[in-house]
């Protein structure tokens, strides 16, 4: 089977993966090996407010660590979990995770502020979710305004009566709610009057056009995101772009008023050990100046 090298050096299967039953197998009994031996791990991509490049906020990005095969990346994994009706068991571990790596980074940077962003599939929002939640985040000490509920506009798609409850429910309990892969779904800007949405996330797919080699596709990218941006605002959802990957991507977004930034310009998602010895490497720094 083949192999290529993917973002961050992970290993994607093959697309073909959807037509082959042999590898979707071998997915999950992945899973479940990962499940049982505890493989799943939370990387954490930093969110960085443009206006005075502080971290604001973490995305947690679920990583497969597989012994033999690497890091794995979640696309396949959770289409496939979705499938299966892992999904709930593999989100949960995740999400525990996840709010370890909060506490820790928490103690590390001394900052009890930054937010942990989560992504929930549909299947994920059922009614005990909030409540979940919420046992969670007072186990490890954390205050729910810190968290990030993030979904795509596919899980608003059928104004589903118990997602809404789910969502109304975050928002009761201080939990905010972002809308993700903003502006590729099919009626974006009608779900940001019917939901309760606090952040707008602008898709990369936008924001790598910003500086695309045709003059036109250029031109209208940017019109469109200073338009999206405008748009929310009014709606009073902050807006984070995503998949920023270059010093005039980040600078342009700047001057079309968006709030935040996230992507490998700033940083890639990463262990959580790792943004920690970044924070002890900083403060060893400034103790000695
Ligand atoms: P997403 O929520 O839109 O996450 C952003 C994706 O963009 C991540 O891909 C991230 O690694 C990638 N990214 C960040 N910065 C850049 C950049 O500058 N350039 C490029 N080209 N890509 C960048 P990743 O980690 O492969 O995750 C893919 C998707 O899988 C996520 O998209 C999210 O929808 C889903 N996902 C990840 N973790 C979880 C999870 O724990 N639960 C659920 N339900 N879904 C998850
Ligand atoms: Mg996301
Ligand atoms: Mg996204
Ligand atoms: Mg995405």
């Amino acid at each position: 089977t083949k192999k290529r090298g993917g973002k961050n050096g992970a290993l994607l299967y093959d697309p073909l993966i959807q037509d082959n039953t042999r590898q979707r197998a071998e997915i999950e009994q992945d899973i479940e090996e990962a499940l049982t031996n505890d493989w799943f791990e939370a990387y954490f991509q930093p969110i960085v407010d443009l206006g005075n490049n502080r971290v604001i906020g973490y995305e947690s990005l679920m990583r497969l660590a597989h012994p033999r095969k690497g890091l794995l990346p979640p696309s396949d994994i959770i289409r496939i979990a979705e499938e299966t009706g892992a999904i709930g068991r593999i989100g949960n571990r995740v999400f525990e995770k996840a709010l370890a790596n909060l506490v820790a980074l928490t103690r590390a940077s001394g900052d009890d502020k930054t937010y942990l962003a989560v992504n929930f599939s549909p299947l994920q929002l059922e009614q005990t979710l909030p409540m979940l939640l919420t046992t969670l985040t007072a186990r490890h000490h954390i205050d729910p305004r810190r968290i990030v509920v993030e979904i795509t506009e596919a899980t608003l798609l059928h104004d589903n009566p118990q997602i809404r409850m789910v969502l109304d429910e975050f928002s009761r309990i201080g939990c905010r709610i972002a809308l993700d892969d903003f502006g590729t779904g099919y009626s974006s800007l009608s779900y940001l009057s019917r939901f309760p949405v606090d952040i707008v996330k602008i898709d990369q797919s936008f924001i790598r056009s910003l500086a695309a080699d045709e003059a036109e596709l250029r031109h209208k990218s940017r019109m469109l995101v200073e338009g999206i941006t405008a748009i929310s605002h009014k709606m009073e959802c902050s807006v984070t772009a995503e998949g920023v990957e270059t010093k005039e991507q980040r600078d342009l977004l700047q001057g079309f008023g968006v709030d935040c930034g996230q992507g490998y310009f700033f940083a890639r998602p990463q262990p959580v050990e790792q943004l920690i010895a970044a924070y002890d490497t900083a403060r060893k720094t400034t103790s000695v100046a």
